[in-house]
């Protein structure tokens, strides 16, 4: 309940502080789109492009939807975030690249829901990834491959290529991640932080491994799920396996307890020679449930 009358109270002292013709003014668009969380709050690029678009706002962080109109719309932002997921993991890199340009603000939307999503888990695999750089060489260069909102390079002193399909963030690179402009052999470590979802994920390990340096770091966290064949999903160590025969044939994996994700630590060979035919295993999708 407490939210709903904190809003409603800083309603009131909005529309003590606005005039009459002003509200006028407002009315027509403010009836669509729900009202920012603070009066003073400038739009976000994504919060403009969203309300352009007329999409319902997601609720902010930590916060239970209340009345029925929000509960709707926080299950139909559930549902839409959900199926945007479905289809990452199901098509190509090219497809998804292709599907979010024609629309930008559906990617607003997956990320949204993504943030949910993390917010549940009780330790997200990006923090334990900012941490390893944050306690390596912060002259080495990184790629995050399927950046999200770029937080790796938002929290590290080092230089960081953030890769992603969308951006309105200016120093992502978008790109489909199997090809990016990156040069070769120029980074020392690259990052793939739950974000091996195209059904071709092995062309982006192949892209991280032209543009690695010899003896360069490749991390990659993955949802439990889909490397635990308990759960169906694939054996871990012919994961790992695949990924040697790739040209990183030193690893550590930490599950760390943790029961969300698997975080795996490869070394570049000195000197790679891709095997070719590699035996990739499959990885399910990680389909959210409804809540
Ligand atoms: N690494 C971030 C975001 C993970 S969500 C974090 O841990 O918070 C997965 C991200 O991978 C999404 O932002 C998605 O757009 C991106 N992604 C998936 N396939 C991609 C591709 N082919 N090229 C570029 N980015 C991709």
């Amino acid at each position: 309940m407490e939210p709903q009358q904190e809003s409603t109270a800083a309603g009131r002292k909005r529309r003590r502080r606005g005039g009459a013709g002003k509200r006028q003014k407002a009315s027509s668009s403010a009836q669509q789109a729900p009202p920012p969380a603070s009066p003073s709050d400038a739009p976000s690029q994504p919060e403009k492009r969203r309300r352009k678009a007329g999409e319902a706002a997601p609720m902010p962080k930590g916060r239970k939807p209340t009345s029925l109109l929000e509960k709707m719309r926080a299950r139909l932002a559930g549902g839409h975030f959900r199926m945007l997921n479905e289809k990452l993991y199901t098509c190509s890199g090219q497809d998804a690249f292709d599907y979010f340009k024609s629309e930008p603000k559906l990617f607003d939307v997956y990320h949204a829901g993504y943030q949910e999503q993390m917010s549940q888990w009780p330790e997200k695999p990006v923090n334990v990834i900012i941490n390893w750089l944050k306690s390596h060489n912060k002259s080495w260069t990184v790629a995050d491959f399927g950046c999200g909102n770029a937080a790796v390079a938002k929290n590290v002193k080092n230089k960081v290529f953030s890769i992603d399909l969308v951006s309105d963030d200016p120093s992502v690179i978008s790109c489909d991640m199997a090809h990016t402009p990156l040069e070769p052999s120029s980074v020392d470590v690259a990052i793939f932080c739950l974000s091996l979802m195209g059904t071709n994920f092995p062309s982006y390990l192949q892209e991280a491994n032209r543009v690695l340096k010899p003896s360069g770091w490749l991390l990659i966290a993955e949802v439990r799920s889909r490397l635990d064949p308990n759960t169906g999903g694939a054996d871990p160590d012919k994961f790992a396996e695949a990924i040697s025969q790739l040209g990183f044939p030193f690893f550590q994996r930490f599950d760390m307890n943790n029961k969300m994700f698997v975080l795996f630590y490869f070394k570049k060979k000195e000197k790679s020679k891709v095997v070719e035919n590699i035996d990739w295993p499959q990885l399910k999708p990680c389909l959210y449930k409804r809540r």
